[in-house]
């Protein structure tokens, strides 16, 4: 009991003593936040400025990055100066927290994308260097500014497409043919070469001669029926580009409509074999779906793979005579026949056929058209059995249906040297083999290769000392 009064004791002397207490403890707190307040500001954020581009263009785009913790993101200033002047390109605040909270909604990251290029600031931009300056400033508080975080990046601004000047004249390609055209280039140009619709033809060093001459070969498709839309083009590191046209007359050539009548022996006799050598075709229960199929969708995939090792091709000329057949062939079909699949009296597709079919006896030995190097030799889809040889500058030449392969990729072939035997492996219905050249992985007209008088008239004449044909 003695314990009690004690215990009553202590009972009694709290509540007296806990409004004192609280009320320091408030004291405390309220000194605390106003000493936040006058001196707590932000945290200096940190500041990226990136391009995708080595300077300043026509369309040129930077992303400035910024980021602070603590309380945040206060404002962010981006300025472009040139010659002492200063041009605001972004103004932005951002949602801090105040200066006594640690906890609550705050702007941390910010990704700015800053368009700085001529099309957005006009004659504001001008040749010559400029300074991007992002200025970072954190929240502040009451007494404190926030010490503001600069990042500078000088960037040059070039506006100024490279000179481009056609050198050769006499440009007169066919539908289905191919061309040259020499140029010279200022040497700011990064990228140049020519553009035929939607196909790019990129241009290279010619040979011998001095810095900033160029040349490419181009393709015309067979179904391009004007010239418009071939230009020869530069393009600098930052987007500034000049195009030209140059192509005197465009050569149309009609092409032979055929009709091929597709039979249910014919379908039995290809499809299986394809279907074992090509996982990406999927065999339907129907014969003609999986016929089509293969017509459409492995006859598209292959000519994306062809695509693909125009990329392979070395920058040389592998090749100075002209281009060899196959010696005593009848031709089966000619390049660009446009034909129609019919199969029980009802059309069910088209495709052009985009090479030559040449005939001659069965298992015929069949020649490199030319020196080159050989870039496939395997089952390649429709083509069964095939080899593609690089001749260089993107000019490949294809043969397929083979029965045998006898070279391997990698390896080098002289002009008339065996590659293997014609055959009917592929979409083929007899022994023949399908030949074509390909210019950056598009099929073009054989005809022209094979012809000497063109060789000398339209590229040699052209190209001068830098290709040295052996043709006569
Ligand atoms: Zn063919």
């Amino acid at each position: 009991m003695k314990v009690r009064p004690a215990m009553i004791g202590l009972g009694s002397r709290r509540p007296s003593r806990s409004p004192r207490r609280f009320a320091s403890l408030l004291l405390v707190v309220g000194a605390t936040a106003l000493g936040l307040g006058l001196l707590r500001a932000g945290t200096a954020p940190q500041i990226e400025i990136e391009s995708s581009q080595p300077g300043i263009g026509p369309k040129s785009e930077l992303t400035i990055r910024v980021e602070a913790a603590g309380r945040g993101l206060g404002e962010v200033l981006v300025e472009l100066i040139q010659d002492g002047r200063r041009t605001v390109l972004v103004e932005r605040s951002y949602q801090a927290r105040p200066p006594w909270a640690f906890w609550g909604v705050r702007d941390t990251i910010d990704a700015i994308a800053v368009k700085v290029g001529r099309d957005t600031l006009g004659e504001t931009l001008r040749e010559g260097s400029a300074l991007i300056r992002v200025e970072a400033r954190p929240p502040g508080a009451w007494l404190r500014k926030g010490v503001p975080a600069t990042r500078e990046r000088a960037f040059d601004v070039m506006l100024r497409p490279p000179a481009l000047s056609v050198l050769s004249n006499q440009h007169y390609p066919a539908q289905g043919g191919c061309e040259v055209v020499v140029y010279s280039v200022g040497k700011t140009s990064s990228r140049d070469g020519v553009s035929v619709a939607d196909a790019w033809f990129p241009g290279f060093a010619l040979p011998g001669a001095p810095a900033g001459q160029r040349f490419a070969f181009f393709a015309v498709p067979f179904d391009l029926e004007s010239a418009d839309s071939i230009r020869l083009q530069t393009e600098d590191a930052v987007g500034n580009r000049a195009e030209v046209p140059f192509v005197d007359r465009l050569q149309l050539r009609p092409y032979d409509q055929k009709m091929i009548k597709l039979s249910t022996a014919f379908m039995e006799k290809v499809i299986p074999e394809i279907v074992a050598n090509s996982p990406s075709v999927r065999e339907s229960d129907e014969l003609l779906i999986t016929y089509l199929s293969i017509n459409r969708d492995l006859r598209s995939e292959n000519a994306d793979q062809l695509s693909r090792l125009a990329a392979q091709s070395r920058p040389e000329f592998l090749w100075s005579q002209p281009f060899l057949g196959l010696p005593n062939a009848q031709v089966m079909a000619s390049f660009a026949d446009r034909r129609t699949y019919v199969f029980e009296g009802r059309s069910v597709d088209r495709q052009d056929h985009l090479g030559f079919d040449l005939a001659s006896v069965k298992r015929a030995p069949v020649p490199a058209a030319n020196r080159g190097v050989v870039v496939l030799a395997k089952y390649f889809g429709i083509y069964g059995k095939a080899v593609v040889i690089d001749h260089g500058y993107g000019l490949m030449s294809l043969y397929g249906h083979l029965s045998t392969l006898e070279v391997e990729p990698g390896q080098k072939v002289e002009r008339g040297e065996l590659l293997g035997r014609t055959g009917e492996t592929g979409l083929a219905g007899g022994d023949h083999l399908h030949f074509t050249m390909l210019l950056q992985g598009k099929a073009v007209n054989p005809v022209e290769w094979w012809d000497d008088a063109w060789i000398r008239n339209r590229l040699q004449a052209k190209l001068g000392p830098a290709f040295a044909t052996a043709a006569s």
